[in-house]
């Protein structure tokens, strides 16, 4: 049994180790897909303003079109009127002189003010072309350090979580689980709580029972917070714990248990529960 708990402590060590590797995996592929999304919205806002200059630029050379077409009539309604050999043919080109005059110079007017708008529009597709750029060239720096990074993190995980399946082997089905379970829940709290001589479980703060504590101390099966759920294993049997007995400690610390300073709190809040109850 005491083997049984070890292997879940194990596990749960290996699992929270590996936990800050998981989050980057998670996290910075993450980022880069923001960026690359940002990249992309520059990139299209770039194509629509083109798509617009583009759009300009044919209206301006149809109206230079029409302006050229309107100065040859202007050239022929001149001629014309020197032809001119009756009064009545002569107002009618004269007419047609001033009519095409004001066609030119609407046309050169509109010319003029389809320039204007194409000159601010290149202006601006200038300085969002180089902002695209530079955006570009960021994400592209990102993502080749990125990569390199989760190379390294994926390696490190790897490490970190190496021989967990023969952990997992010495821990029962039922038990391995209910703990991929509570692990992989979003949740604040652990899967795993470590117990403490202060008695109170590490995932929720609670205070154990006095009973449920000295019971959890001997190790004699799987326990679980009766508030947060999680496993509860005595730091004792915690393989890697700093202040943790030696790995044939446990069983002397079983017969300990009773005298050590850890039952006085746990009888303190036995006593506390007391007068509630
Ligand atoms: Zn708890």
């Amino acid at each position: 049994m005491h083997d049984e708990l070890r292997a879940l402590a194990k596990l749960a060590m290996m699992d929270g180790a590996a936990s800050d590797h998981d989050a980057e995996l998670r996290d910075l592929p993450a980022k880069i897909e923001a960026m690359r999304g940002d990249v992309q919205t520059l990139e299209s806002l770039l194509a629509a303003e083109r798509a617009q200059i583009d759009e300009a630029t044919a209206l301006r050379d149809e109206r230079q079109k029409e302006l050229q077409a309107k100065v040859d009539w202007l050239g022929a309604a001149k001629t014309k009127l020197s032809k001119a050999r009756t009064l009545r043919e002569a107002d009618m080109a004269e007419r047609e002189v001033e009519v095409t005059r004001r066609a030119i110079k609407e046309r050169e007017e509109e010319i003029l003010s389809i320039e204007e708008t194409l000159e601010q529009k290149s202006g601006s597709l200038g300085e969002r072309e180089s902002q695209f750029q530079e955006a570009k060239k960021m994400l592209d720096e990102e993502e080749a350090e990125a990569t390199a990074r989760l190379e390294v993190v994926r390696a490190e995980r790897d490490k970190v979580l190496a021989g967990r399946d023969e952990v997992a082997k010495d821990v029962p089905k039922r038990v391995f689980k209910r703990y991929e379970k509570l692990r992989t829940k979003q949740s604040r709290y652990q899967a795993v709580s470590f117990i403490d001589a202060a008695g109170t479980c590490y995932s929720c703060r609670m205070a154990l029972p006095a009973q449920l504590f000295i019971e959890v101390q001997r190790g004699e099966e799987f326990h679980e917070c009766p508030q947060c759920r999680a496993f509860l294993v005595h730091e004792a049997f915690v393989p890697e714990a700093p202040n943790a007995p030696k790995a044939s400690a446990p069983e002397a610390s079983e017969d300990e248990a009773p005298t050590s300073d850890a039952p006085a709190d746990a009888a303190e809040s036995a006593s506390a529960d007391a007068p509630s109850a």
